[in-house]
């Protein structure tokens, strides 16, 4: 049987004005206006509905110097998605900006690789650039949740519904995963922090925070292989996005795109 198709929709909720020497190992020649978007994406189909990644909060952003523009609670909530209500959560990798929010979804079971919750807990987080980009309070309450008994391992490729999997890639963190979803118009992969842009997969350039850099590499060849096509690579914070993809509705302009649509832009 075909694997059914599913809907997916980023919503941003966050900006970042930053240059694009920061952006890539080695710094960029051209020392231009480089600006990060910050996304959650939700996936809804066969009855059921997945939210990947749970962005940061206010205080956070406040905390970061990062420009907050709603929560990313209230992002779902305009495309229909009560928060309160989502039965499971993935969470690409840890890091503040993708696993923040922790009292938002309290009936979701949550969905991690095994050695990223060895990353943010272990020997790691000794040293301070790698720890940097966690807050300690997603992760204790990551470990809340096991006592809970909401959080679902996986290690490595694992399927979680038909047409809806998980890929262990690495390198940005010890345990970043990639989702690869079937929709209408094939394979699409929300790539998260496996490629910040566009830009970092296309030229083989990573984004300069970094666990394992070969196997950055290893996961923009992965990437590319589980997508339909080079157009089906959506990154985790390209602003790019929003243009690149249409609107869910009139009213959702500027908070949230549909990735299961064909590109709009190229
Ligand atoms: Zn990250
Ligand atoms: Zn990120």
């Amino acid at each position: 049987m075909a694997a059914p198709q599913y809907e997916i929709y980023a919503v941003k909720y966050a900006h970042h004005d930053r240059s694009s020497r920061d952006n890539f190992v080695g710094g960029d020649s051209h020392d231009v206006p480089m600006p990060l978007d910050y996304f959650v994406w939700a996936i809804r189909g066969n009855g059921r509905t997945w939210v990947v990644d749970t962005g940061f909060s206010a205080e956070v952003a406040r905390q970061r110097g990062r420009e907050f523009i709603r929560c990313p609670g209230q992002g779902l909530s305009l495309l229909g998605i009560d928060p309160e209500s989502v039965g499971d959560v993935i969470i690409s990798h840890m890091h503040y900006d993708h696993a923040g929010n922790a009292q938002l979804f309290k009936r979701a079971r949550y969905h991690l690789q095994d050695r990223e919750m060895q990353f943010a807990t272990g020997r790691c987080m000794c040293f301070k650039p790698m720890r940097f980009p966690f807050d300690v309070n997603d992760v204790k309450a990551m470990v809340d949740r096991v006592f809970e008994d909401r959080v679902c391992f996986h290690d490595g490729d694992e399927e979680i519904a038909p047409g809806l999997t998980l890929h262990r890639v690495g390198g940005h963190t010890m345990g970043l995963q990639v989702v690869r979803v079937h929709t209408r118009r094939g394979w699409v992969v929300l790539a998260s922090d496996a490629s910040h842009f566009y830009a970092n997969i296309e030229t083989d350039r990573p984004f300069p925070l970094i666990y394992n850099q070969a196997d950055m590499h290893e996961a923009y060849r992965r990437v590319y292989s589980l997508a339909s096509s080079p157009a089906h690579v959506i990154p985790g914070h390209d602003p790019l996005v929003m243009k690149r993809y249409p609107a869910p509705s009139e009213a959702l302009r500027g908070v949230a795109v549909r990735l299961d649509a064909d590109p709009i832009a190229a």
